[in-house]
């Protein structure tokens, strides 16, 4: 087998070795199917049952109520971000969003073209360095929903508790963060999230959703902008896609012979802990984010010199290292440490990092 690389990339990211393994023994022929899984008629039994099954152990693994909808969908969560407001933007045609980051700022300009977006908070005056303490005044009844990022892929951050919207639904885009750590689904109106971080392959989208949402979305939005459409076909409505379902179906059963998301954020709670650490602790790199809001799957961080950080991303890349480049608006570095980044593969990173601090004094 060729030699394969740490990958730190914010997404598309790596996947477990074990799912690539079973992937590549089912390439040529699925079971006794005779074909690959992107060969199958999506309306075979086969099939049915691979998307049927994802769907129970995704329901399993964040332990998903009955009253909500589980789907997989197409168009990234870029595409939720005007699914979103054209489905549940309905009766007050407000909402209210917080504003930390790109991702979130996506979505708010998605949303302006529904109705009203009340940015209740926002960190970009500390280059979305934190998360805004939000309190419960800010989240006024006449809105349809309230909506967050969950995990800010670019700046490393992520809330630690849920922001006080009593009785209105929180929306929130856990593209980067799902399946990393435990979370209360009631506690949401929909969550969504590309799958390409924590999941599985671009191309797919979950979007799980209360019921009552889905069934209160407006009759006259295009058909296959409507989560009811796709509730009431089981994700099937048109060709799903189909290869991204079964490679995350794969991810799943994974994540459940690993003990679960509470184990997978046992785990990844270490590995961010390992890699904070040496960086508080380090006198060439620091990282960009302190205090509580640090994210546990992307951590970003510099030398302080633009000429060093490339140096060091390159370096890095010779020993096997990759993608460690930052995000273009904020530079330095940036290592994403998701659900399929092994112990060792930080280890690596931090013993790499301590060698080149140490050549770099
Ligand atoms: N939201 C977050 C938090 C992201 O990190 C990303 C991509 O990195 C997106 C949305 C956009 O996702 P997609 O490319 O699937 O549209």
């Amino acid at each position: 087998m060729e030699e394969r690389v740490y990958n730190f990339s914010a997404g598309p990211a790596c996947l477990p070795m074990d799912v690539l393994k079973q992937a590549q023994k089912d390439f040529i022929s699925y079971g006794e199917s005779g074909m690959n899984v992107m060969e199958m008629s999506h309306r075979s039994a086969e099939y049915q049952s691979i998307i049927d099954t994802a769907g129970a152990d995704l329901r399993e693994l964040l332990n998903i109520p009955d009253n909500y909808d589980v789907l997989f969908l197409q168009g990234g969560a870029s595409m939720q971000f005007a699914m979103v407001p054209m489905n549940l933007m309905t009766k007050h045609k407000k909402i209210h969003a917080v504003n930390t980051g790109q991702w979130s700022r996506k979505a708010i300009a998605e949303a302006k073209k529904f109705g009203e977006v009340n940015v209740v908070a926002s960190s970009e005056d500390k280059t979305f360095s934190y998360i805004p303490k939000l309190s419960a005044e800010l989240f006024t009844p006449d809105a349809d929903y309230v909506h967050i990022t969950s995990n800010n892929t670019i700046y490393g951050t992520k809330y630690t508790k849920l922001p006080p919207v009593g009785n209105l639904p929180l929306v929130s885009d856990m593209s980067s963060c799902i399946l990393s750590e435990e979370i209360n689904v009631a506690d949401y109106g929909l969550i969504y999230a590309g799958a390409q971080k924590n999941i599985g392959p671009a191309g797919v989208t979950i979007v799980i959703a209360r019921k009552d949402l889905v069934e209160n979305a407006p009759e006259d939005i295009p058909t296959m902008l409507r989560y009811k459409t796709h509730a009431d076909n089981g994700s099937m409505f048109n060709t799903p896609p189909t290869y991204a379902i079964y490679i995350a179906g794969l991810v799943f059963k994974h994540l459940k012979k690993l003990g679960g998301v509470s184990e997978m954020e046992k785990i990844n709670r270490e590995k961010a802990a390992m890699l904070y650490d040496f960086l508080d602790n380090s006198s060439l790199f620091s990282a960009t984010v302190s205090g509580a809001d640090r994210s546990m799957m992307n951590v970003p961080f510099v030398t302080g010199d633009a000429e060093l950080d490339k140096e060091f991303v390159a370096e890095a890349k010779k020993a096997g290292l990759v993608n460690l480049k930052g995000h273009r608006s904020v530079g330095g570095m940036r290592a994403s440490i998701y659900n399929a980044m092994p112990e060792d593969g930080v280890r690596t990173l931090i013993a790499f990092m301590a060698e080149f601090e140490a050549k770099h004094r």
